[in-house]
Formats: structure tokens, C-alpha cells, sequence
């Protein structure tokens, strides 16, 4: 529940002369207010030590006592204190009075007919009484990969005009806690924890000791508007004694924050993806309105200093097919020439309608033309086949059920997505 107007900010020296003021952005008008009893999730070594600390560890065992934790958290998937075993139960009992090992609670759980499976969790607001805030993960397996669609924001305070979780009023950033729980939840869900009963059914990999082997930051949010959180987060992901998923598993996926993108490189180390969309600023204004703040030829400078590039590792450039409206094949000549010298793959999207927008789909004969002219300059240009379109999990539909779609929406939405 908002009692003050939605805030924008707009920068008006890279306003275009003559039009209305741009909106760019929204700003955050929530806050996080962590509970009495935190939980130990997502808090890094350093402060899982201070947390020990608190209750009195001794600081010579720290060190041993953020070993055991982090295992039984982290490989073994410990949901409750008890089950630590190597832990006396003093300290055990000591911590459980003080904290918990909460993850998200989660409201419902969806599994689609290609095996892709959709987590709406809920999160608490930031005043006591409001309606909690809701957010989701989405899991899509393959037969030799299992891939976890992380969110990093309640909401998105960027406004892309194609994107449905743009359209969301109400934005928090989440907590590490709250973005290494998605991978705690969906590894609760899978068994995908050492010794835990593995889940089965439709569409699982069948290859490969884990099902959660690969992580997206790719739903909810902008993960370069919260920097610290998405890289602290990732950074325990990434852990080699814990999660242990390799950075080269691990891509952040930006509509193009310039600022953050060398600091996503060096601090994070993940791989990158860019929503690029358009070709020209132009355009490029109109569909990620940051552009207007970091316009096309900054971006891509940005990319081709990222940090460890190579032709190992690439930039994926995203690019969602809009009829008519980006999808002429000069665009798909322009984008070859456009990033020329960068070493990159390019990602094609289908446009994943929802009601009310005002795009729609390229088609299909023009999909494949475009991705022909881009994989003859000789790039890879898989097109990004739509998964989990049955329960609203595919790309820019994850909106929260907080502005939930009516009955008749959804099924609207259901049949544009069964007919392309
Ligand atoms: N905010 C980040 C990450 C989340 S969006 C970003 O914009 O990159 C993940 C991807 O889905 C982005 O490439 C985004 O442009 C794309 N996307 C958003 N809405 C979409 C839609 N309706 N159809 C297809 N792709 C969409
Ligand atoms: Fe935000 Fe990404 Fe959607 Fe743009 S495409 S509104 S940056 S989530």
C-alpha cells in the first residue's frame, strides 16, 4: 500500500530536445526490515562469524564453526539446526534461539507440461499489516543442465516498454538472504542436496549430479540497481565449499547499468548477458528507456572492457523479436556490424505476450531469417525457445500475484501463448 505518489526521476541532460521529460526510472519506495530472528542464509563467512560472536563463540573456533555451518547450510541443505550433527548441541540449541535457517516461504508451486517448475514466494513488506510482497523463481530443466532464474528485485524500477514486471508500481531490492533462498528453495524442492531423496518426474536432467547446475539472474528486477545484494548473493553461489555452481555457470543478465557492468566483472566475476533489443539509440530509448542515460555506444564500450572476455567467454546480447517494430532484417545486419570486434553470442527471444501490451511477436519465418543473417556474419544465434508458457514462468512475465491478473487475463494470456 503506497501513501505517497510514485517517485520518478528523469535525467534531463540526455533528454531528447523538444519531447516531454523521459521517464526512466522508478525509485524504490521499500525498504527491508529484517525479522526478530534472522535467518543465517545468504550472510557471508565473514558474517556468519560475527553472528557466532553474538552468541558467544570463542574467537579460535570461529573459523572451524563457519566450516561446519556452511556445509550443512550450504551442501547438505540443513533446514533446521538439529540436523547439524557435527555441531554440539549446546551451540545448536544456543543458535537456535538467536536465528533460523529460513528460506523464503513459498506460496505455491507450478510445474508445466515441458517440466519447468515456478516458485511464487512470498517475502514480508516493510510495514507490520501490509500485504507481504511476492515474488518468483522459475526452474528450467534440460537433459544435461538444470537452469534456476534468480530475481533481484520485488518489481523493477527500469520501465522497459515490452516488459511486464516493468509495469509493476511497487519495488524493493531483495537481501542476499532473500536471493540465495530462491536456490534454497528450489533445491528443497528438487532434493538436489547431498543425501537428500532427489525429486522425479517429467523433464528432469538425466545427466549430471545436480539439478540446479546453472543460475541466471534473469527474472524480477534489475540486478545491477542492486549491486551489493546480487554480488554478495552470487558470491556464495559460487562458493567452492558450499553451492559450489562455477562463475562460468553463473550470468547476470542487465538492461545495461554502464557503471556497474566493470564492477559485475571484477567483483563478481559471473558471466554477462545485455538486453540490447535495438540497434539504434532511437529505438533503443524507447524500449529500455536506460538507454537515454547510457546510450548504445557507452554500453557496448562497457562490454568490450568486461573483464575476462574471450572468445570462451562471451557477452550474450539479447534481442526480443517485436513485430515490426525491430525485427527488420537491415536490424539483424545492423546488429552483426554493431558488434563487430565483441566477442558475443546473440540471443533471440520470442516476445512473451501479456495482456494489455502493445507488441507483438515477430513471426516465425521472420525469427529464423534474422537468425540466419546472424549466424552467416558467424555468430551462434540460438533462438531462446519460450519454456514454461503455460504458468506465465517465461521471460518478462514474471509479475507478482500482488498485482494479480484476473481470471479472464490469464486465460487470455494462456491462449496468445498456446498459438504462436
Ligand atoms: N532486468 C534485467 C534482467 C531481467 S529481464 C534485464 O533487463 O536484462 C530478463 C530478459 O527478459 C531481458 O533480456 C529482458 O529484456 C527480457 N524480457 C523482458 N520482457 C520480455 C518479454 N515480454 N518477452 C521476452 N523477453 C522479455
Ligand atoms: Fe526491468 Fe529488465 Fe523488465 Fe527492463 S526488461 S523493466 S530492466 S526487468
Amino acid at each position: 500500500m503506497m501513501t505517497e505518489p510514485l517517485q520518478t526521476t528523469s535525467d534531463s541532460s540526455t533528454m531528447p530536445t523538444g519531447g516531454p521529460a523521459p521517464f526512466v526510472e522508478k525509485t524504490p519506495l521499500e525498504r527491508y526490515l529484517p525479522p526478530a530472528k534472522p535467518s543465517l542464509v545468504g550472510l557471508s563467512r565473514a558474517q556468519l562469524a560475527e553472528a557466532l560472536a553474538t552468541v558467544g563463540v570463542p574467537p579460535a573456533q570461529r573459523k572451524m564453526r563457519v566450516q561446519q555451518i556452511w556445509h550443512w547450510l550450504y551442501v547438505r541443505g540443513a533446514r533446521d539446526f538439529d540436523a547439524m550433527s557435527s555441531v554440539s548441541k549446546e551451540l545448536r540449541a544456543t543458535l537456535a534461539a538467536r536465528f533460523t535457517l529460513a528460506r523464503p516461504e513459498i506460496v505455491a508451486e507450478q510445474t508445466s507440461t515441458d517440466g519447468t517448475r515456478k516458485w511464487l514466494l512470498r517475502l514480508p513488506g516493510e510495514h507490520a499489516g501490509e500485504r507481504p510482497h511476492e515474488i518468483e523463481c522459475v526452474y528450467i530443466p534440460e537433459t544435461d543442465r538444470g537452469t534456476l532464474c534468480l530475481s533481484s528485485q520485488v518489481g523493477c524500477t527500469l520501465t522497459c516498454s515490452f516488459c511486464h514486471t516493468g509495469t509493476q508500481r511497487l519495488v524493493r531490492n531483495l537481501t542476499p538472504g532473500e536471493i540465495v533462498g530462491q536456490i534454497m528453495v528450489a533445491r528443497d524442492r528438487l532434493g538436489d542436496w547431498l543425501g537428500a531423496a532427489r525429486a522425479s518426474g517429467e523433464g528432469l536432467p538425466t545427466q549430471g549430479e545436480r539439478f540446479v547446475s546453472n543460475i541466471v539472474v534473469m527474472g524480477m528486477g534489475e540486478p545491477l540497481y542492486n549491486f551489493e545484494a546480487v554480488r554478495d548473493a552470487l558470491l556464495i553461489a559460487a562458493d567452492g565449499e558450499g553451492i559450489a555452481i562455477s562463475k562460468r555457470r553463473i550470468t547476470l543478465s542487465t538492461s545495461g547499468v554502464v557503471p556497474n557492468i566493470a564492477r559485475a566483472g571484477a567483483e563478481i566475476g559471473c558471466m554477462l548477458a545485455v538486453s540490447l533489443h535495438a540497434v539504434r539509440d532511437e529505438l533503443r530509448n524507447e524500449l529500455v528507456p536506460l538507454n537515454r542515460k547510457y546510450p548504445i555506444e557507452q554500453l557496448l564500450e562497457a562490454c568490450r572492457n568486461y573483464p575476462g572476455l574471450s572468445n570462451a567467454r562471451r557477452i550474450t546480447f539479447e534481442y526480443v523479436m517485436l513485430k515490426d517494430v525491430n525485427d527488420s532484417l537491415a536490424d539483424a545486419k545492423a546488429l552483426v556490424k554493431l558488434l563487430a570486434g565483441i566477442p558475443a553470442k546473440i540471443n533471440l527471444i520470442p516476445f512473451n505476450p501479456w495482456p494489455g501490451t502493445r507488441y507483438e511477436c515477430s513471426d516465425w519465418e521472420r525469427i529464423e531469417k534474422f537468425s540466419e543473417i546472424i549466424f552467416n556474419a558467424g555468430y551462434a544465434s540460438p533462438v531462446r525457445t519460450p519454456r514454461g508458457r503455460d504458468i506465465l514462468a517465461a521471460c518478462g512475465q514474471l509479475k507478482s500475484a500482488s498485482e494479480k491478473l484476473s481470471a479472464r487475463e490469464r486465460l487470455a494470456l494462456r491462449a496468445m501463448a498456446m498459438t504462436d
